[in-house]
């Protein structure tokens, strides 16, 4: 029996679409992007410009505001500590540097912005959030100060699906000339998302969240209004303008803009099919059982392929077999680690173990989501029998 995959929040397959077109980079134009005196670099380097452009176009930035990284946690590193060591060089160790973010960002901003604050001399606050993990603009307005450099802000909750209020977010920051940050990492190519609208200074992505491969990514940094200037974290032969040294991942590269171009030729279709099928688990779900609480946002404000679900009484729910699923916790050595975005919205550690998180994609039908609820009332009817055994 296959495994049915609802953990597309985790990692996505690869489309078959998007290995098509970066099998050429792996074989007959292996050349390097950098080395162009021969036909073997200006096919890499033509490929690479032309990915670049793609991807800008989709975001209507300039193709030059692209920087190609290992993915999105090299990004997100990148935006918080190139800045402040870009600060640092231009107004010397006495300037008072203030980020503020927020207590549900991903493990990459928030791992990175506790080693700034013991490492470079940063004051770093966390924003309040509602009950919904999306963060309360006038708590940021009253936490705005002159020394206040940047707000970094999860776009969508990889957790929870809760989406960020990023325009009146940018409106504020912009207002008092602050930075801002978003990890659009789950955003890009599953919400509209719109940089005139809503318009970030930076955005971090990776794109095997989105049907490409892994281990490419890119920041976005705006290069006008106003130029944001980063100290390169990777120093070496000088790629991508000196910013970001290190042999380009070509094909990556190349992948990353078919799969974004494959994403957004049949965005509004395809967001509302992932929605129908979210809802047809959450109400299938409730149906089997009616004490089932959503985490996070509802209607437009949640990630169309999300469901976070806390199962009151059913302990560690994720061994389903048959069924790829997320516990939003972390186990390591044996210990189960509660997640930190359940504990910031207040649920206790045993509700976090009780908790799933499901997300639906581009390979999931309705055959699935019927499956899966069968395969979940069957363990939960089981655990439960165990538990009035003992
Ligand atoms: N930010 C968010 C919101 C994510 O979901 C992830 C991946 N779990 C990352 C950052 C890290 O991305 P990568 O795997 O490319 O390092």
């Amino acid at each position: 029996m296959k495994t049915i995959y609802l953990d597309y929040n985790a990692t996505t397959p690869c489309d078959p679409r998007v290995l098509a077109s970066m099998q050429p980079y792996f074989s007959e134009k292996f050349g390097n992007s950098m080395s162009t005196h021969s036909s073997y670099g200006w096919d890499a380097e033509e490929a690479v410009d032309e990915s670049r452009r793609k991807i800008a176009k989709h975001l209507g930035v300039r193709p030059h505001e692209l920087t190609f990284t290992s993915g999105a946690t090299e990004a997100n590193n990148w935006a918080i500590r190139g800045l402040i060591e870009q600060i640092r060089r231009d107004e010397g160790t006495r300037a008072k540097i203030h980020i503020l973010s927020s207590p549900v960002e991903h493990a990459s901003v928030l791992r990175c912005l506790e080693q700034v604050e013991k490492v470079y001399d940063v004051e770093v606050e966390y924003l309040a959030i509602n009950s919904y993990g999306q963060i309360n603009i006038e708590d940021l307005k009253r936490r705005l100060r002159p020394e206040t450099r940047l707000v970094c802000a999860i776009w969508v909750n990889n957790e929870i699906g809760s989406i960020n209020p990023i325009s009146d977010l940018v409106r504020v920051c912009r207002a008092h000339g602050v930075l801002v940050h978003a990890d659009a990492t789950q955003a890009l190519g599953k919400i509209p998302l719109d940089l005139k609208t809503s318009p970030v200074d930076m955005m971090s992505f990776s794109a095997h969240k989105l049907y490409g491969p892994k281990g490419i990514g890119f920041l976005y940094h705006r290069a006008s209004d106003p130029h944001v200037r980063l100290q390169p974290l990777i120093c070496g032969g000088g790629h991508e303008r000196g910013q970001r040294s290190g042999t380009l991942n070509v094909p990556g590269i190349v992948g990353m803009a078919t799969a974004l171009d494959l994403a957004m030729e049949n965005f509004k279709a395809e967001t509302q099919r992932l929605s129908a099928l979210a809802q047809q688990l959450w109400l299938g779900l409730q149906k089997h059982f009616p004490e089932v609480r959503l985490n996070g946002a509802v209607g437009a404000e949640r990630s169309p392929v999300n469901l976070n679900l806390t199962f009151p009484h059913a302990p560690n729910p994720v061994h389903l077999p048959g069924l790829a699923v997320s516990q939003s916790s972390a186990c390591s050595s044996g210990k189960v680690a509660g997640s930190h975005v359940l504990r910031a919205l207040g649920l206790s550690e045993e509700e976090s173990r009780s908790t799933l998180r499901m997300t639906v994609g581009r390979w999931t039908s309705p055959e699935d989501i019927s499956q899966a609820i069968e395969i979940i009332d069957k363990y939960m009817r089981h655990v439960r029998a165990e538990m009035e055994i003992h």
